[in-house]
């Protein structure tokens, strides 16, 4: 039977974090009642005239840097014109042949092989509205809140062949955007929404085959089950003697399966021309060089370093700084306190978890770098033990209180000295004589029972250690 091969191209939007609209002055904004942000403008009434977003096109000149593209000094708007509802100008201002990006790259590592993905361009293009299907009758409602918003899109070369390396195509691209600053990147609320064009071709042959594009894809998750359902769904179809046809599909997240929605548009049935209204841009070289400059570290060089620098395995250090206020948190607590093992498993690990169930991002959290880098120092000075750190954290999480704060006003501190322990030691012997004679009858499953006793009566308070060693010194003096 004839082997297959995926190719597979990403188209991603963007929405760019402007307060305003890309061609008018109506604010951005999440939610709310509907057409209650919409002016002459986004709503395309005649003998209105649209107003390039600088901050957006200065965004999308950032980007493209970021991504390793050419920007030249000329760029343009052009029309894309289609007739459907989500449109009221029945053309939607886009770019064409002179997009702010081209040809640029980024590096993506998947089964620790790197791969480069080229970059075919970077454009800024205004949002459409949102059509909203009534549950009753047959009637469809248009919301333009999103008309007109300033989204930036960009598109790869055909050079993914995998759902695993689509999906971390777009851990990638996602990490570099919203490390500049540019977009939120939320996939669940559509601000970063991915479309991957996909179509399959016998193994070794260069012709392309017949693709399809996806819509819906909300998750990371949702990308490579997506992906990988459709390269199957085309391979089988081909495989049985079907053939493929252009079109939309939509990907049914509870179903796991992809729907077909419409056949897709010929590009030149969109009969793209300059738009009249906008004049073209004439970038100098200046402010190409200001957004340049203005490029923090960037995921992957961040990730190098933090491998170097802590000590850390690569899939921790991409973990960490898989987002910019992760990767700052982290820098700013190993700051403080030097224990980068310990302070990557508290992230990784427990904090998470929280904020995961919480619903909000690491910035967001009351507990300040400081108080983590505090917390651990007191594990390693024997002031509390790991499992008190637990308990201690978690009020550190939902009160923003310092663990010193905590473990005072909870008189949590750590019991390890003899003075304190003896006594306590002593009556668990004297209170467990059968325990104690099995454990001198070399039963060692014996001691931690006695240790557990030991604990219960310091109510988790006994330092682990230094309860192991005084109880074997006093077994060891009971036996003599
Ligand atoms: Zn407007």
């Amino acid at each position: 039977m004839t082997e297959y091969e995926p190719v597979i191209g990403i188209e991603v939007h963007a929405e760019l974090l402007t307060n305003s609209k890309m061609f008018c002055s109506c604010p951005v904004e999440f939610g709310g009642e509907p057409n209650t942000r919409t002016c002459p403008v986004c709503l395309g009434l005649p003998g209105s005239l649209p107003v390039p977003n600088r901050r957006a096109i200065e965004f999308v000149i950032r980007a493209s840097l970021a991504l390793n593209c050419e920007v030249k000094e000329y760029s343009d708007f052009y029309r894309k014109n289609y007739f459907y509802p989500d449109l009221p100008k029945n053309y939607q201002i886009s770019q064409y042949d002179n997009p702010i990006g081209r040809n640029g790259w980024i590096d993506i590592t998947v089964d620790g092989t790197v791969k480069r993905i080229g970059i075919r361009r970077v454009h800024i293009e205004e949002d459409a509205g949102k059509l909203i299907h009534a549950s009753v009758g047959n009637e469809s409602l248009v919301d333009y809140n999103r008309g007109g918003l300033a989204l930036m899109e960009i598109v790869t070369e055909a050079d993914i062949r995998s759902a695993e390396e689509a999906r971390e195509y777009l851990v990638n691209l996602r990490a570099i955007l919203t490390y500049i600053g540019v977009t939120n990147g939320k996939m669940e609320e559509g601000t970063l929404r991915c479309e991957p064009n996909i179509s399959v071709r016998p193994k070794g042959t260069e012709k392309f085959g017949t693709k399809t594009e996806l819509k819906n894809l909300n998750s990371f998750r949702a990308v490579y089950r997506g992906v990988e359902y459709e390269v199957k769904r085309q391979v089988e179809a081909l495989q049985s003697g079907g053939r493929i046809i252009q079109e939309t599909r939509r990907w049914d997240d509870d179903r796991g399966i992809t729907i077909a929605m419409r056949t897709k548009e010929m590009e030149q049935e969109y009969r793209y021309f300059p738009d009249p209204d906008l004049v073209p841009m004439n970038f100098s070289a200046g402010l190409i060089e200001e957004q340049r400059s203005l490029l923090p570290e960037l995921p992957q060089a961040r990730k190098e370093r933090f491998m170097k620098e802590f000590d850390l395995s690569a899939a921790d250090a991409e973990m960490l700084t898989s987002t910019r206020a992760m990767a700052d948190y982290y820098e700013e607590a190993v700051g403080a306190y030097p224990d980068y093992k310990g302070i990557s498993n508290w992230i990784m690990g427990d904090f998470t978890r929280m904020l995961n169930s919480a619903g909000i991002e690491i910035d967001a959290s009351k507990v300040k770098p400081v108080d983590l880098a505090g917390l651990l120092k007191m594990i390693a000075d024997n002031v509390i033990s790991g499992k008190m750190a637990k308990t201690v954290f978690e009020e550190m999480f939902n009160t923003g209180a310092s663990p010193k704060e905590i473990v005072k006003s909870r008189g949590m501190v750590q019991v390890s000295s003899e003075t304190e322990l003896y006594p306590i030691i002593d009556q668990v012997i004297s209170e467990n004589p059968r325990i104690v004679q099995d454990f001198l009858g070399g039963k060692e499953k014996s001691f931690g029972f006695l240790v557990g006793q030991i604990m219960k009566y310091t109510q988790g308070r006994g330092n682990p250690q230094a309860v192991n060693q005084l109880l074997r010194k006093r077994l060891s003096e009971t036996k003599g």
